[in-house]
């Protein structure tokens, strides 16, 4: 890719409204920011709508909003976590995603140096995750009205003919895995944001899992019934919301869920609960008991599933409720998140 400060002349160093007015400014933001590092035939058409040939007789289609705060974080930015979070939510519906569109609000004032770096890890993390953006949106507001950039991303993927996924089809026998350390996300935008005066030497966990995903359904086939991505809510959540669509009781053995120190350090230290914390590269997968050890050993041998493990099983009788059997013994339930821990996580 050119370099997008490199053919912006010095007297564009922000964003103005006048780069989403549609008229010159918005030709050469398009042309030289987006067009120079998303190059697709379809968006050199710069057609109104993208034309697609989709051989496929069931595709997943999913959209998302990215308004994170701050949008450089350690491990990521806004733009690397608008692909790697919509293809995550196309990839665990059983889908290879293919193709994306993005859509940005951008306040008026925003750096164009961010602007850039925020398309470059867009384009890279395309490149890893195997899909093409193929149309697009620019707005521009005022001051004030939008806080630095917003981005939306909607994504398509064409569903595999071998598996039927879903969040309401776990079954009693079922063992749960959770392919990545839980809360590494949230932990890791906690550190982030100066005013907790917190410094943390948490990553986050933002990447594209379509790899792993594919991976794992290609060797397991209809062996999985439900693939979700624990984000806003964290593990915790995630597993209620199954719990709740599938009515099945979930049991989850805290001692076996993988929790990174650091993480952990962090959540203690500002009283959260890592099992509430965001995640944005784990993967919770309800298999068979059969798929176990095989799912596990595909996970560790991925960069983003080495800490992988079961963390519980799916219990015929607990009514659509989560039990964690705490390390001291006990058990106790494990609620959705009430209210919001943190807000523009992601
Ligand atoms: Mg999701």
């Amino acid at each position: 890719m050119r370099s997008l400060m490199a053919v912006m002349s010095i007297d564009e160093e922000r964003i103005t409204l006048a780069h989403g007015h549609g008229g010159l400014a918005s030709h050469r933001l398009i042309r030289e920011a987006f067009l120079s590092a998303f190059s697709t035939p379809e968006l050199e058409r710069l057609d109104d709508a993208a034309v697609l040939r989709l051989p496929y007789d069931r595709i997943s289609f999913s959209t998302d909003s990215f308004v994170v705060q701050p949008i450089f974080f350690p491990g990521g930015d806004i733009g690397k976590l608008a692909i790697a979070g919509t293809v995550n939510d196309v990839a665990v519906m059983g889908a290879r995603p293919l193709v994306i569109s993005v859509a940005f609000i951008i306040e008026e004032g925003f750096l164009i140096s961010d602007l850039a770096k925020i398309i470059r890890s867009m384009a890279d993390e395309c490149r890893r995750a195997k899909v093409r953006i193929v149309t697009g949106d620019t707005k521009v507001v005022p001051r004030g009205a939008a806080d630095g950039i917003f981005i939306n991303t909607t994504g398509i993927g064409a569903r595999r003919k071998d598996v039927e996924l879903s969040g309401s089809f776990a079954k009693p026998g079922q063992s749960v895995i959770l392919t990545g350390p839980a809360g590494d996300h949230g932990a890791a935008i906690v550190c982030a944001r100066n005013d907790l005066g917190i410094q943390g030497d948490v990553l986050s966990d933002c990447r594209s899992m379509a790899d792993l995903i594919e991976q794992l359904l290609d060797a397991l086939g209809n062996r999985v019934s439900v693939m979700r991505d624990p984000t806003r809510g964290g593990v915790a959540t995630a597993l209620n919301e199954i719990a709740r669509a599938s009515r099945v009781g979930i049991e989850i053995d805290e001692t076996s869920v993988p929790i990174r120190p650091s993480t952990l350090a962090v959540s203690e230290i500002l009283g959260f609960d890592p099992l509430y914390l965001a995640n944005e590269g784990a993967i919770l997968i309800f298999l068979d008991n059969s798929g176990v050890d095989k799912a596990l050993e595909i996970c560790h041998s991925h960069p983003g599933g080495q800490m992988a493990a079961k963390i519980g099983e799916v219990k015929e009788d607990l009514g659509g409720k989560v039990i964690l059997k705490t390390a001291a013994g006990g058990r106790r339930i494990m609620d959705m998140l009430s209210g919001e821990m943190l807000p523009r996580i992601c």
